[in-house]
């Protein structure tokens, strides 16, 4: 019998609680699932999207594994009293709504809707097509378990994807680049730029004066990655210059975002507070049930967060 804690909203326990169970079982698990304990010791499992960001982790003594409910781990490393293996959330149906989010923003800047939502009434805009798919170049920085479905699905609908990582990748349908180097040759080529990497100290104001210096005039920019990957002042520049034509923001250094922030009233910015995706329960339960199914057969977790890299 395994001991699994579910650590979380108190709101999220009741529509989380069956599709757990029901994973649970289908894994062929004999389990208890609770949302408290007076025994922390006893705890195999955590179950886990904080509610708090200063829970006392040292006390589940016993613990295998925390699963967390977030892609990012950024706030969760935070937690000094962490030492358990804790993996982040890779979740099919996550994954497929920040890859709705990212392709029709994508659609936004490639038919440059803004052109048409700025006008003034009667400016017939005529004189204007978009350049095909296949005449765009679209950066996604982060090719991981999202920025890669988000660049095959741009791929798959034709337009010229460039993905940039930390490590190189080979097998990709369309050219990588890594390191430095490959992120200046992204930058330099892409029309439009997607952020997708995580927050770490690494990839810290990854946008910033000198990379926007690199990109094309008049690119656009999406980020449903994190707020700090970009230096504000940098960016709020290079848009009111034109530099950087048009951008869509999920997240910032400060959430929610400060109504007077510029970015609420610049004309060419959309901001979205944070929903480029979240976790869907169903899915996101039988990633919970496979990963403590596997180290209950001695296997190692997926998606397991390196603390030497923060991610
Ligand atoms: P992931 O699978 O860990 O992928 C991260 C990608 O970033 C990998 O390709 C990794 O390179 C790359 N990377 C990391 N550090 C780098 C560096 N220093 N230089 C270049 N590339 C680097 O993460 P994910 O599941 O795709 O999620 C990405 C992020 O999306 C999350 O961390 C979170 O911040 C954000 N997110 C936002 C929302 C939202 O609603 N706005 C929802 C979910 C997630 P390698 O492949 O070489 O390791």
């Amino acid at each position: 019998m395994i001991n699994i804690l579910f650590s979380a909203r108190a709101a999220q326990w009741p529509v989380y609680r069956a599709p757990l169970e029901t994973a649970f079982a289908e894994k062929g698990l004999e389990f208890t699932l609770t949302d408290h304990t007076d025994s922390p010791e006893t705890i195999d499992y955590l179950v886990y999207a904080p509610a708090r960001e200063d829970d006392d982790l040292s006390v589940y003594s016993n613990l295998k594994l925390i699963q967390s409910l977030w892609a990012g781990p950024d706030k969760l490393l935070k937690n000094k009293t962490l030492t358990q293996p804790m993996a982040r959330m890779v979740d099919p149906g996550m994954t497929q709504g920040m890859a709705d989010y990212v392709f029709g923003h994508i659609m936004r800047h490639h038919l440059e809707v803004d052109r048409f939502t700025n006008a003034k009434p009667g400016d017939w805009l005529m004189d204007w097509a978009p350049p095909l798919p296949a005449e765009r170049t679209v950066a996604i920085l982060g090719i991981g378990a999202l920025g890669m479905a988000c660049a095959k699905v741009a791929h798959d609908y034709g337009f010229n994807v460039i993905g940039w990582s930390r490590t190189q990748k080979d097998d990709a349908p369309f050219a990588c680049y890594a390191g430095a180097e490959g992120l200046e040759k992204a930058l330099r080529e892409a029309d439009i730029i997607v952020t997708l990497l995580p927050n770490t100290p690494a990839t810290e104001k990854v946008i910033n004066e000198k990379t926007i210096a690199q990109m094309k005039d008049g690119a656009a920019l999406i980020n449903p990655g994190r707020g700090q990957l970009i230096d504000d002042d940098a960016f709020l520049a290079a848009l009111n210059s034109g530099k950087i034509s048009g951008a869509t923001l999920d997240v910032f250094h400060t959430e929610p975002l400060p109504a007077e922030h510029p970015y609420w009233h610049h004309p060419n910015v959309l901001v979205t507070p944070h929903v480029a995706s979240e976790t869907r329960v169903d899915t996101a339960a039988r990633v919970v049930a496979e990963n403590i199914a596997r180290v209950e057969k001695g296997q190692n977790a997926l998606h397991l967060i390196d603390p030497a890299l923060k991610y």
